[in-house]
């Protein structure tokens, strides 16, 4: 049976009982909400099955046809039931509370030690957990084990380094989430966070970022070869399918399976979105720290389950462990340039290109729903173009920048903060990205500027005049942050 968390996530992650503050052992009881008050508990009890048990509960149901998206691969059609056959079900709930326990390695920066460049992998697992999440364990202590070398020969890198071994994860997000909520101020000049999680299923590359950070990854792979000759990057390109890793099959998508392949900019190579459902979702679409996921991927199939063991790994996934090495250096070394960079490398040309291709669609989707011209989308496209001219101005800056970066460098930080809206999207404050947010109905896939998409969704033409404004202003902020350095 796959296993997975059935939490409500897209209303928040991390501790039910804690959303938006740390989960400490100091925290006094009057500050949690109890868990049947916590929008992240689902109501229904909940039981993962086989197959083979599912089988003939879905063999005996009549009633209507199921939808065509909920037919699964048994042999005979679902239907959605009520009855006429009765289940008993006994289903015992562990209601505890426990620690968790997040191991955080630390490399002090020279330079700016208080701007930390963290890199993150998760330790729990389902079951043995080969390639979910060890795998990226693997690859995430080798590549700390590589900064260790560097260390020894007398190189330090220019800022902090943090390396994130989160625990948690499956239930939640738990320990990347609390921790990060517990340095809120601190992340507030972080430059970026790099996650891992299934690090290698196979041997298909891919990746999901935050588009001022897609170009860097890009670059990044250009510098470390591949199992298959020439460099991950070549490799990348030669990928028989566009975009992120895409050979999960629908349900394995609805775990970690997290990717959604975008569009491609500059005819290169496409990064895909971040959704949610790693250790990236609080860092990015909680605190606005720009973030990144990768992994190698091939057929899985054996996800959340007990077969994710060695033997599996070992005859299937990766039998050499050159994915492995290839996804260390890759990891580390976006690590170590992020660190050790002197102007920050982020790309908000591509940004804004993003932002416009997201309103086109959007724009499309209201003339659809609500006839030509019911919205008006002026304000906002006004400010996605003002967001893009900002960020070739500030690319032109970066690629012949001046003596002092310390301006440069804050301007470029604190671009991807200006899209955090204070208040939240509606009926879920935890989510505070203008740009990015997991959906409420897509499980864990990406929804972009997720106040306007899902106001479209519902058909709430009030609300998506409000959420344009929202977004405009969100756009206009970032912009004058870009522009605030001349
Ligand atoms: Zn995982």
């Amino acid at each position: 049976m796959q296993r997975g968390s059935v939490g409500y996530m897209f209303e928040f992650p991390g501790d039910p009982t804690t959303p938006g503050i740390a989960s400490l052992p100091s925290l006094p009881e009057s500050k949690r909400i109890s868990p049947d008050k916590s929008a992240q508990m689902p109501k229904i009890p909940i039981t993962p099955l086989s197959y083979h048990d599912a089988w003939p509960i879905l063999q005996h149901l009549a009633g209507p046809d199921s939808p065509r998206e909920w037919q699964g691969a048994l042999p005979f059609t679902y239907h959605v039931g009520p009855g006429p056959v009765r289940v008993k079900m006994h289903l015992k709930q562990d209601y505890q509370f426990r620690t968790l326990w997040d191991v955080i390695g630390r490399v002090r920066g020279s330079d700016s030690p208080g701007e930390w460049v963290i890199a993150g992998n998760h330790r729990d697992a389902w079951v043995y957990g080969a390639v979910d999440p060890n795998s990226g364990t693997a690859a995430m202590l080798e590549a700390a084990h590589g900064i260790g070398e560097l260390l020894k020969s007398g190189w330090k890198p220019k800022r902090t380094m943090i390396f994130a071994s989160w625990d948690g994860e499956e239930e939640g997000l738990m320990g990347s989430t609390e921790w990060a909520e517990q340095y809120e101020s601190e992340l507030a000049n972080a430059p970026a966070y790099f996650n891992m999680d299934v690090a290698v299923s196979g041997p298909k590359f891919g990746a999901s970022a935050v588009p001022s950070l897609k170009q860097f990854i890009r670059d990044v792979t250009k510098a470390v070869p591949s199992p298959k000759g020439g460099t991950v990057y070549e490799a990348w390109q030669k990928g028989d399918q566009p975009g992120a890793p895409s050979t999960q099959s629908p349900t394995e998508a609805i775990g970690d399976g997290r990717r959604m392949p975008a569009a491609p900019a500059k005819g290169d190579v496409p990064v895909g979105d971040l959704g949610s459902g790693s250790d990236y979702s609080v860092f990015q679409q909680h605190l606005g720290v720009p973030s990144s996921d990768m992994s190698s991927s091939g057929p899985y199939g054996v996800y959340h389950s007990v077969f994710d063991n060695f033997a599996w790994f070992k005859k299937f996934g990766d039998p050499d462990f050159t994915y492995e090495q290839e996804m260390a250096r890759v990891f580390g070394l976006e690590a170590l340039r992020m660190a050790d960079a002197d102007v920050l490398p982020y790309d908000y040309e591509e940004y804004g290109k993003e932002v416009a291709a997201y309103l086109d669609a959007a724009g499309k989707r209201a003339e659809n729903k609500f006839g030509n011209h019911a919205l008006d989308f002026n304000a906002v496209t006004l400010a996605a173009k003002h967001f893009q001219d900002a960020g070739t101005k500030i690319l032109a800056k970066q690629k012949n920048p001046p003596r002092a970066l310390a301006r440069l460098n804050q301007a470029l930080r604190s671009a991807e903060r200006a899209l955090l809206v204070p208040e939240g999207l509606p009926h879920r404050p935890w989510f505070r990205h203008a740009i990015y947010a997991p959906g409420e109905y897509t499980g864990y896939a990406a929804v972009v500027i997720p106040g306007v998409n899902e106001a479209l969704d519902k058909g709430d033409a009030e609300r998506a005049r409000q959420q344009l404004a929202v977004l405009a202003a969100a756009l206009e902020r970032a912009a004058k942050v870009l522009e605030s350095y001349r």
